[in-house]
């Protein structure tokens, strides 16, 4: 596979794979590439694919020719990968990212449908615990955790298969910051806020008089009235959501 970094092993079965249904989602318990112990016959043990917490990706067999050993009666038909870590951790992004990778190139080669499935007939994206005990009988593989983020995976590989390209860059937009959310208006007591100072700081570099003290006195529902008069707004000295954006993106005049 293309990225992935190609680390053939001894345990493998030339020739052994016969169906193209999918991929298996495993959890490696532990730390650091199993290529060494991919690659010694007493562990008679591999995978297709493993990929570590940082998303770097190895492959161990040839995919789509030979049997790996990761899933006991289900090798002949899915491929494998192996997460690094454990089932309590969540697959890092990285790792979603990965997999997602691996999982779009299997579709693209083979039609892997981008689907999740908790079986081991069905074509998609399986789990190593589904297979019972056909499957080696390793039912917390890869955990609850890392099998409900299969549906992040599919997503990303679907999205990875349509990306554009080159991509698209999208237009630039201008920005200011939200309406705070509340009514600033004159009130007894006085209003007081970061959103106060902020607005008191936008219209003093609008060349506004006002001190910008973060309180809303008389000074501020003058200065409010004034700015909203001269756009064109209601001029009730209450800043709502379009006398706010108003003081980023009405014109200077
Ligand atoms: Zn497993």
């Amino acid at each position: 596979m293309p990225n992935a970094v190609w680390r053939p092993v001894i345990n493998r079965t030339p020739g052994g794979r016969t169906e193209q249904r999918g991929l298996v989602l495993h959890v490696q318990a532990d730390d650091t590439s199993p290529f060494g112990w991919f690659n010694q016959s007493g562990s008679q043990a591999s995978s297709d694919f493993w990929v570590s917490r940082t998303g770097v990706i190895e492959q161990y067999v040839e995919t789509g020719s030979d049997r790996a050993w990761a899933q006991g009666a289900g090798n002949s038909a899915y491929a494998s990968v192996e997460t690094e870590g454990t089932p309590d951790q969540p697959l890092t992004e990285q790792q979603v990212e990965g997999v997602a990778r691996i999982y779009a190139w299997g579709a693209e080669l083979w039609g892997w449908p981008l689907r999740v499935v908790d079986s081991t007939t069905e074509r998609g994206l399986t789990f190593h615990g589904a297979g019972g005990r056909a499957w080696g009988g390793h039912p917390d593989c890869p955990g609850e955790i890392r099998k409900a983020q299969r549906g992040r995976i599919i997503a990303r590989a679907a999205e990875l298969l349509n990306t554009p390209t080159p991509p698209v860059t999208p237009p630039p937009v201008p920005s200011f910051p939200a309406w705070p959310g509340r009514y600033i208006s004159l009130r007894s007591p006085y209003l007081r806020g970061d959103d106060v100072r902020q607005w008191q700081q936008r219209m003093r570099d609008r060349g506004w008089s006002l001190d910008v003290d973060g309180v809303f006195g008389p000074a501020s529902a003058r200065v409010a009235r004034a700015f909203q008069s001269e756009k064109g707004l209601d001029a009730d000295a209450i800043i709502g959501p379009a006398t706010w954006s108003a003081a980023w993106t009405a014109p200077r005049t």
